[in-house]
């Protein structure tokens, strides 16, 4: 169960060098897509030398239009691998499709399912028998009790691993890409034993946001982030517009520790 009366202790949640829910914040950092092994190794390096404790990147892209650039798939997978062997780096990437999960486990530290997914019972089920770690985005229209639930598809399966990642919601607002509720940190805080994660690139949409709404994030109570950082942000292959520079992290990740102290 996800709920805090049944499993009073919080579960914290490892892969690596990842640790979500124990005393510091997790910064899970790197591009929306991984676009080449060049590409992925060399952010990972940097992202690394900046704190960042895990690496995401894309390998599988559910994008809103078929003609996007969908992914390098099982390719893209081996060059997060490399990142991995790098660096040393966890790395957290989607898996879309409840077939590919044992190819996505081969890679792959943490299994991430996708905002659109989160009501794919079939892929939660997978995951859940996968012996991988999960970060489950919450649906885009999707209540927080809908979410919790989706989250039991994988614990019940006997998989405790799961890492809850509030990534925005769908509302009337148009100055942002989704809404970005900061509420539901605090309030899954009080619900569920489960660490929560703040996705606030994907909450925004907008670069020149992220930076505030991470800092919130931690003071609200988030026990990680999970952040789109490109090294030319203009040419991501995904989600430029959201995406963050690696001197724009630098600074960030100073700013939060200074305020995960603080809270
Ligand atoms: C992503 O992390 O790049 C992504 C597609 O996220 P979401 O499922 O939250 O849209
Ligand atoms: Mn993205």
């Amino acid at each position: 169960r996800a709920s805090a009366e049944v499993k009073k202790d919080r579960t914290v949640v490892k892969a690596l060098g990842l640790e979500v829910g124990g005393a510091k914040v997790a910064v899970i950092a790197g591009p929306c897509s991984v676009e080449s092994e060049e590409q992925i190794v060399a952010i990972a390096r940097i992202l690394k030398g900046l704190g960042a404790t895990a690496l995401r990147g894309g390998a599988f892209k559910p994008r809103t239009s078929p003609y996007s650039f969908q992914g390098h798939k099982e390719k893209g997978l081996q060059m997060l691998a490399a990142a991995r062997a790098a660096t040393g780096l966890a790395i957290v990437t989607e898996v879309m499709a409840p077939e590919h999960v044992p190819m996505v486990a081969e890679y792959a530290d943490v299994l991430q399912i996708g905002a659109r997914n989160m009501q794919n019972y079939q892929l939660l089920q997978a995951v859940g028998d996968s012996g991988k770690p999960a970060l489950l985005k919450r649906g885009m229209s999707a209540t927080i009790e809908e979410f919790l639930l989706a989250a039991e598809y994988i614990l019940d399966r006997g998989n405790p691993d799961v890492i809850l990642c509030e990534r925005g919601i769908r509302t009337f607002e148009d100055h942002t890409r989704f809404t970005l509720p900061l509420a539901t940190v605090a309030y899954l805080n009080e619900k569920s034993h489960l660490p929560v994660v703040v996705d606030p690139s994907h909450g925004t949409g907008k670069s020149s946001l992220v930076a505030s709404m991470s800092k919130a994030s931690v003071a609200a109570g988030a026990d990680g982030l999970i952040i789109e950082v490109h090294e030319d942000p203009k040419r991501a292959a995904s989600d430029g517009a959201q995406t963050i520079t690696p001197a724009a992290f630098g600074q960030l990740m100073a700013q939060c520790r200074r305020i995960a102290e603080a809270v």
